[in-house]
């Protein structure tokens, strides 16, 4: 397993992205994540990667989590073997799950959350390569 990402809710994702290109990394993916209503900028850092999330609509979540919290970071996502396995065994042991099944995320990827009322405050996206 890894941190596949951090994501970070941002007003701007290109005025943002300076910082990072001011660091010396670039992106490598832009995407619309139109069910989300988000914007996704992904920038590889060894192992892992930033994901900055720009809202496409101010009905959308990122918008809203900006609204109440301003911005930062958003979430975290760990990579694992086998995303239904983690959802049902997290599911046994008693968390909050947001998605009960995987749904398809940015990068090919299926994600599902689970709610930060069970994980310290801090939401967390697992994933799993969809290929
Ligand atoms: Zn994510």
């Amino acid at each position: 397993m890894r941190i596949a990402h951090i994501g970070i809710a941002v007003k701007n994702a290109e005025v943002a992205l300076q910082l990072y290109r001011d660091l010396g990394l670039e992106p490598d993916h832009t995407e619309v994540v139109e069910s989300q209503k988000v914007k996704t900028v992904h920038i590889p850092i060894g192992d892992s990667s930033i994901e900055l999330l720009e809202s496409t609509s101010p009905e959308g979540v990122i918008a809203r989590f900006i609204e109440k919290r301003g911005e930062g970071i958003h979430h975290i996502a760990i990579e694992v073997p086998n995303i239904e396995e983690s959802l049902t065994r997290l599911k046994e042991e008693g968390y909050r799950l947001i998605d009960e099944t995987p749904r398809r995320g940015a990068g090919n990827m299926l994600i599902a959350f689970i709610h930060p009322k069970s994980t310290n405050g801090v939401l967390l996206e697992l994933c799993q390569r969809a290929d």
